[in-house]
């Protein structure tokens, strides 16, 4: 079946990018789809902890976007859906789209009962693996829409009796089927983000030799109030409280291994993380490797601040090893870019500033996307197909959402 909309636009991407552009194209009068591949709308801002410049959490932006979207009837929101081709031209799309079943209906109301009648749990993909959650669940507890998912392979077939008879709603329908169905638009907008760098590939850092070595997403959630430790900063494994910290900047970034590009945000992120151990860890000492530090613009003042910290230790040095002791710790060893001496520093927990890989790489070549040679998606709007945000290029949440209103902009012209 063909959904069919004059004048419409589809954004991929339920981001903040997403978010924001769906609502500049439907706040002019157009119809907008937005299509999500998670079970909910945010993307990885809804991940972080708070979010600079203002350190505000997560909440402040995103409920502001989600209050517009319910109050906006030309914007209609699919989640756990993905595109599956795209054939037409600008003015005229006809894209395929398919919705994974989440096995729960629009009966939910996040009531609950459903989570103690479950005996199984899975591994909290939201909390990037750091703890399991019931395999009935809510994404997060902000989570819009506000409804739970079922995990039907981590079930057993009691499981799956036991959640149905617990809802008094008839809510858990575990007979749902992947769905497909078609959207005739007049353009689309590729807000498709970014996904962390898999810092297993990155061999001489070694994350998975101590639990001592986490990434910068990972110590996004430790540091949030709903992460895996309720906001106390832990190390995972031990739940140690660690008494000293490291951070190995462009880990993956700027290499032409791994990620050619500048991340542009991971130096942020650190000086931020910073924050977040400065409030819990008022003297512990922080030791930051990096190669350049990039904080441009308005930024240049959080990092003056945090460089006049005495405890935080600036290194410029690539990090060539991490070796994983038998204390829990690990020694970072480096050589210093100014002396020119290799040296080592042992911490409780060492932080690795992971940057941002374009998420639409995977996909493009099988959705006809144009990428650069980085892998973000190239913005053609004669042709109808606009990116945004990460998607276009490696940025902060206010040029993602400045891009995204631009995007906005250039599709409801696109056909014309
Ligand atoms: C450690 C760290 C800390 C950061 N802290 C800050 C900060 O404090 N302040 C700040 O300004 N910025 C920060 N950033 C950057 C911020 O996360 C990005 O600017 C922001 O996420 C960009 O939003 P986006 O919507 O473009 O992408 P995303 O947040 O990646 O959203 C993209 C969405 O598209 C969905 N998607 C992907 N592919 C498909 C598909 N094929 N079909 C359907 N949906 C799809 C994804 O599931 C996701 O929901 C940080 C980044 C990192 C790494
Ligand atoms: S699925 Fe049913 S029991 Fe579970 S939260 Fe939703 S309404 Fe409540
Ligand atoms: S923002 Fe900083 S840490 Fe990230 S890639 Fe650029 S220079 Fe490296």
């Amino acid at each position: 079946m063909t959904d069919q909309s004059s004048g419409s636009v589809l954004v991929v991407g339920g981001g903040i990018s997403g978010l924001t552009a769906a609502l500049e194209a439907a706040e002019v009068g157009k119809n907008v789809f937005l299509i999500e591949k998670n079970a909910f709308m945010g993307g990885r801002v809804a991940q972080l902890n708070q979010y600079f410049p203002k350190l505000c959490p997560p909440t402040c932006g995103l409920e502001i976007q989600f209050k517009r979207i319910r109050a906006n009837r030309n914007i209609r929101i699919y989640n756990m859906t993905t595109v599956k081709s795209v054939s037409g031209a600008a003015g005229n799309f006809e894209v395929t789209c398919v919705t994974a079943p989440r096995y729960v209906n629009n009966n939910c109301t996040c009531c609950g009962d459903c989570v103690d009648a479950c005996a199984d749990e899975r591994d909290n993909d939201f909390n990037l693996g750091m703890n399991k959650s019931k395999a009935i669940y809510r994404p997060h507890d902000m989570a819009f829409p506000a409804k739970y998912v079922l995990d039907k392979e981590a079930c057993s077939p009691e499981t799956l009796e036991a959640v149905k008879a617990a809802c008094k709603y008839n809510a858990v329908d575990t007979e749902m089927a992947e769905e497909e169905f078609s959207l005739n638009v007049e353009s689309i907008i590729w807000a498709t983000g970014w996904n962390p760098y898999d810092a297993e590939k990155l061999e001489n850092l070694k994350v998975n030799s101590s639990n001592a070595i986490i990434t910068n997403m990972q110590m996004e959630r430790l540091a949030a109030p709903n992460g895996p430790t309720l906001g106390r900063i832990l190390r995972p494994g031990d739940n140690k409280e660690p008494e000293s910290f490291g951070f190995v900047q462009c880990a993956g970034s700027r290499d032409e291994n791994h990620l050619e590009h500048c991340s542009y945000i991971c130096c942020m992120a650190t000086m931020k993380q910073i924050t977040y151990i400065r409030e819990r860890y008022p003297e512990a000492p922080i030791y930051v490797f990096y190669i350049d530090l990039r904080t441009p613009g308005k930024y240049e003042k959080f990092r003056e601040k945090i460089m006049a910290d005495p405890n935080v230790h600036f290194i410029k040095g690539k990090v060539a090893d991490i070796v994983a002791e038998d204390d829990g710790t690990v020694t970072m060893i480096a050589e210093n870019a100014v002396t020119g001496n290799k040296m080592s520093q042992k911490v409780d927990l060492c932080v690795l500033a992971t940057g941002m890989e374009p998420a639409a790489k995977i996909q493009a070549a099988q959705l006809g996307l144009t990428v650069d040679n980085l892998g973000f998606i190239v913005s053609n709007p004669e042709a109808g197909m606009i990116s945004c945000g990460c998607a276009k290029k490696a940025a902060d949440v206010v040029t993602s959402a400045q891009s995204s209103t631009a995007a906005a902009m250039k599709a409801i012209q696109a056909g014309r």
